[in-house]
């Protein structure tokens, strides 16, 4: 038999958005619900893409959902569901 743990969180109890380049591991982080502006490239100059074809792509997108879902959670209304992220738990 195999145990599965799952870890459930809404967007209200995410801590911080990072952004790590995928080339030297630098990470920046910013608070959920503080505006993500993604530099053109790490300090070491390597070359980050966050917009596509004249638009945001889809990481930007993402982080300004997830910031728009927690300012919508906050209000506390009564929208009949909850948004929930699901992950595997890590190995203990
Ligand atoms: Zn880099």
């Amino acid at each position: 038999m195999t145990i599965k743990r799952r870890l459930i969180v809404s967007p209200s109890e995410i801590k911080a958005v990072t952004l790590q380049c995928s080339r030297c591991s630098y990470s920046m982080s910013v608070g959920p619900q503080d505006a993500l502006i993604i530099p053109e490239e790490c300090p070491q100059g390597h070359r980050w893409t966050a917009y596509m074809g004249g638009g945001s792509g889809p990481e930007k997108r993402l982080a300004e959902a997830l910031s728009h879902a927690i300012k919508v959670e906050a209000q506390a209304t009564d929208r009949g569901f909850s948004l929930l992220l699901e992950f595997d738990a890590p190995n203990p």
